[in-house]
């Protein structure tokens, strides 16, 4: 199984996401990306490493706050 591989890989520079692996390319708040991306993050908090594919969709799910902030305006 290819799951006790990732486990190993995922000491740093991975995707914060539990069962994701993929490399993170950014750092974000832990709480942002639970609470508003409904990430389910592999860590109790701080800051999650987010890989490409969930560093889209915590953008995705934050721009829409600032969307509306925009439209409010
Ligand atoms: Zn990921």
């Amino acid at each position: 199984m290819a799951e006790r591989h990732a486990v190993r890989h995922a000491s740093s520079g991975n995707c914060s996401v539990s069962g994701c692996d993929e490399p993170s390319v950014k750092t974000v708040s832990g709480k942002e990306a639970s609470e508003k991306a409904k990430l389910s993050l592999a860590i109790g908090n701080g800051r999650a490493h987010l890989c490409k594919t969930h560093y889209r969709e915590y953008k995705k799910a934050t721009k829409t706050d600032r969307e509306l902030d925009r439209l409010a305006w």
